[in-house]
Formats: C-alpha cells, sequence, structure tokens
C-alpha cells in the first residue's frame, strides 16, 4: 500500500477541473499532501463517463485496443451497425487525423512500447485506492473475484489466445479454460461457448458511480471545496496558470490540474498542449432482476461488452462507437445489448432496465496523456484514460499529486507525456 509522502511539500492552492473518478482521486491524493484543493465541475460528482462504466479494475489491460489484427476486422465490424465498433459517418473527417494515429499505435514495435508502458502504469494501481477507499468507508465496494474472457466464436477465440500470450510477456497472469470449467466458474453462462480466459487478479465495484460520489464527499468532509462550475478558460501570465475563469467568476491558483475527462481538450489548448483527445462512445443496460446471477464480470470480445454484478443489479456495458461529443445517442446500441447478453446468458432477462451513454476520453494510442503542459509547468494534464478510467483513477491521482508536488514521480512518466504526438 502507498501512502502520503515522507518528504514535506509546500502547501499551494490548486485547482482541479473535472469531478469524474480522474478528477475525485487527483483531488484526495492532493489534499493527502497539504495543498488547499477546489473541485470544480459543471454537473455533480461523477455523472460523466464514470457514471455508468462496467466497473471493472482492468489490471490486465495492458494492450492497447488497435492491435496488428484488428485493422484486418475493422471494416467487417463496421458492417454491423449495431455491431462492437460503430462509426458516425459524418463524423470521419473530423476523426480522420485521430483514426490515422489509430492505425499507426498498430504497428507491432508500438504495441511492445504502450504494452510496457501500460504494463507500468497499471502495476499494482488498486493499491492506490486502498487508503482513499478505506478512509471514506467504501472498502467493501470493491470485490476481487477475477474476470472472465468468455468466447462463443472459435476464430475470435484463437485470436483471444494470440492476445494472451503478449498480456503474459507484460507480466499479467491468465488461465485459459474449456467451456466446461468456465460454466462451473459461472454456472449461467450458455452450453454453446468455445472456451475463455480467466483472470484472477481482477477486480470491480459493485457501484462505480457510488464510489465516485462517496469519494468525493469525503474530500469535502476533510475540508476540501467541490463546486458546480463550468470552467471557460485558464488564465496564464508568464507562463504559468494564474487563475482559472468560470460561469461564476475567477478562481485564483498556483497549479491546476486538467481531468475533464472527453472534454479536456479544448482546455488543454488554453495551456499550449495539443492533444489529439477524441472519444469512443460507450453504452450501458443496468438490469435490476435479470434472472441470472454471477460472481464476477464476464467479458464478450465477441460482442465488445462486459457483464458485471453490481449492487443495483447486472450491468451490460460496452461497445465503441466513434462520432464524437455532440451526436444525441442511438439508443438500439444499448438495447440491443440484452439480446447480445441474452446469447451469453440464456436465462437473461431485461425488462425495465435502465439505459446510458457515455463518453470515454481516448487518445489514439490507447494512453492517457498524464505530465505537465509543455511550456505551463503549473497546469498538469491528467486526462484520455479511454478503456481504463476507473482502473487507472487512484493511480494517476498519486502521480498527479507527485507532479504538483514537485517530487520525483515514482514511474517513468515519459511514454504519457502530453507532446508525444
Ligand atoms: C460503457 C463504458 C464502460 C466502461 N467500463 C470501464 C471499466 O470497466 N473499467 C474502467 O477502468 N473504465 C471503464 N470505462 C472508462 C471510464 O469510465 C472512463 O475512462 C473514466 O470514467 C474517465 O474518467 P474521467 O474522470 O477522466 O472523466 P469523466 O468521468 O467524464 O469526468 C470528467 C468530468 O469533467 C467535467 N467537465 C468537463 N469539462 C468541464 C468544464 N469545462 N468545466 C467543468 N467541468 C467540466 C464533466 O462534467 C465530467 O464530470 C468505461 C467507459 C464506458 C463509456
Amino acid at each position: 500500500m502507498t501512502s502520503a509522502s515522507p518528504n514535506p511539500v509546500r502547501p499551494r492552492q490548486v485547482v482541479v477541473i473535472g469531478a469524474g473518478i480522474v478528477g475525485v482521486c487527483s483531488a484526495l491524493w492532493l489534499q493527502r499532501d497539504g495543498h488547499r484543493v477546489t473541485l470544480l465541475d459543471r454537473q455533480g460528482p461523477g455523472e460523466g463517463a464514470s457514471f455508468g462504466n462496467a466497473g471493472v479494475f482492468a489490471v490486465e489491460s495492458v494492450l492497447p485496443v488497435a492491435l496488428p489484427g484488428t485493422l484486418a476486422r475493422v471494416p467487417g465490424m463496421l458492417a454491423d451497425p449495431l455491431g462492437p465498433l460503430a462509426l458516425r459517418w459524418g463524423y470521419l473527417p473530423r476523426l480522420a487525423p485521430w483514426l490515422l494515429r489509430f492505425v499507426a499505435a498498430s504497428r507491432p514495435r508500438r504495441v511492445e512500447e504502450i504494452a510496457q508502458a501500460m504494463a507500468a502504469l497499471l502495476e499494482g494501481c488498486l493499491d492506490d485506492y486502498l487508503p482513499l477507499l478505506a478512509d471514506a468507508g467504501l472498502a467493501e465496494t470493491v470485490v476481487r473475484r477475477g474476470w472472465i474472457g468468455a468466447y462463443l466464436d472459435p476464430a475470435k477465440l484463437a485470436a483471444g489466445r494470440r492476445a494472451v500470450e503478449l498480456q503474459r510477456a507484460h507480466g499479467v497472469t491468465v488461465e485459459e479454460l474449456g467451456a466446461e470449467a468456465l460454466r462451473q466458474m459461472e454456472p449461467a453462462l450458455t452450453r454453446e461457448l468455445a472456451g475463455g480466459f480467466y483472470y484472477p487478479e481482477v477486480a470491480h465495484s459493485l457501484d462505480s458511480y457510488g464510489t465516485v460520489v462517496g469519494l468525493a464527499r469525503r474530500f469535502a468532509e476533510t475540508g476540501g471545496t467541490i463546486r458546480r462550475e463550468e470552467v471557460r478558460r485558464l488564465q496564464v501570465e508568464e507562463g504559468r496558470v494564474v487563475a482559472v475563469e468560470t460561469d461564476r467568476g475567477r478562481e485564483p491558483c498556483e497549479a491546476v490540474v486538467v481531468a475533464a475527462g472527453a472534454w479536456s481538450r479544448r482546455l488543454a489548448a488554453g495551456v499550449g498542449a495539443s492533444v489529439p483527445l477524441d472519444t469512443e462512445r460507450g453504452y450501458h443496460l443496468t438490469i435490476a432482476e435479470p434472472g441470472v446471477q454471477l460472481s464476477r464480470p464476464v467479458y464478450s470480445s465477441d460482442f465488445g461488452m462486459a457483464c458485471t454484478p453490481m449492487s443495483a443489479g447486472l450491468r451490460l456495458a460496452g461497445t465503441v462507437e466513434l462520432g464524437g461529443l455532440e451526436a444525441p445517442p442511438d439508443w438500439r446500441r444499448a438495447e440491443v445489448l440484452a439480446t447480445r447478453g441474452s446469447r451469453l446468458f440464456p436465462g437473461l432477462r431485461s425488462e425495465g432496465a435502465s439505459r446510458w451513454m457515455g463518453f470515454r476520453p481516448s487518445l489514439p494510442d490507447s494512453m492517457p496523456v498524464l505530465g505537465a503542459a509543455p511550456r505551463v509547468p503549473n497546469a498538469i494534464l491528467a486526462f484520455g484514460h479511454g478503456h481504463l478510467g476507473l482502473t487507472l483513477g487512484a493511480r494517476t491521482g498519486r502521480l498527479v499529486a507527485e507532479l504538483v508536488g514537485q517530487r520525483p514521480p515514482s514511474l517513468d512518466l515519459s511514454p504519457y507525456r502530453p507532446d508525444r504526438f
């Protein structure tokens, strides 16, 4: 377990923009270092992407989304508008530069570099949550029972094996299991399975939104300030941010943390950092009475979705829709999760399910941006966690506190630097 730094840090006035899981964890780690922290969000804590994720602490996820074989499969995937990957064609011209970088990130050498950097960031990252969760009385909202990657299609299982070899090469513990062994672990699974993988070190949240809200409450109880304000601009003087301008006024600061998820690009540009952030939109259905019981999350590569048992019921969450921040949700993409879910779990019922869409903040190389803005050293950029924001929230928060406190970071941060593109 990691605790606050033994080295004294000069207390500063710090503004954190964005009260998602990344901003809230950053605020808490900064507070533990003795800073005076103000957390600003135009909504309530956890109401962005952090609201409805699949709740998986996916510590095995060292590989980028784009792998050498991925691109060949893209045209086939796009043929089904409700499939695991969809593109809003009208958005293509704006997305094109991001897509080109996404393609570049799938080259074998680059995949290897990304996997190394992600393995370093993910290693032990759950430990950074432990003190925060314990202090907020939330330790029991996270359980470690592993997770299963289940496959219906033998060809996808074969491709899965190649990915698993890469994961193993980067220290991930994973076991291949046959269909019967998987059904013994999760009897609700279909008899039609081709097989799958078990990752024993993965944990999941029973209430990912409740965790953000609970952590934010603890931050406020221990002297932090949370205000519902929209940040318009960062005021920079002589190469330093001196204040944050919002729809309500002006907040002076000695350091700022941009943790505004998928909406961070414009704020980063305001401190001179040009970051190709876009969004991979995702959907969920949460079913209060699903008629099936799971002990741990099950991921389906066939459908690009996770099925996670949570306090509120079974959550079916995932898929990727490339369509920017403005287009309205395509609710068919949420509803189809029930049909797909019942292929995996024949007993699944979905009446009364609630549905949601969220904006994953995604960089084309599947790595977050984590570091000071190149020309404005007191602006710390901490966004772009894509599929892994819940997993990496506390780790990011701890690294943010090291950067603000000007301590040597406990990890080489060069792979995640904002000017790497
Ligand atoms: C369907 C789906 C499933 C997922 N499953 C998982 C999973 O199982 N495990 C995992 O690790 N990750 C998962 N993710 C990803 C994860 O949810 C995100 O990476 C994470 O929530 C990002 O957190 P964040 O704090 O960066 O952004 P957000 O939670 O989006 O928070 C950003 C906040 O910034 C605020 N903001 C933006 N602009 C401004 C402004 N100008 N002024 C004030 N406030 C502003 C927003 O209101 C928002 O509250 C999933 C995502 C989706 C969509």
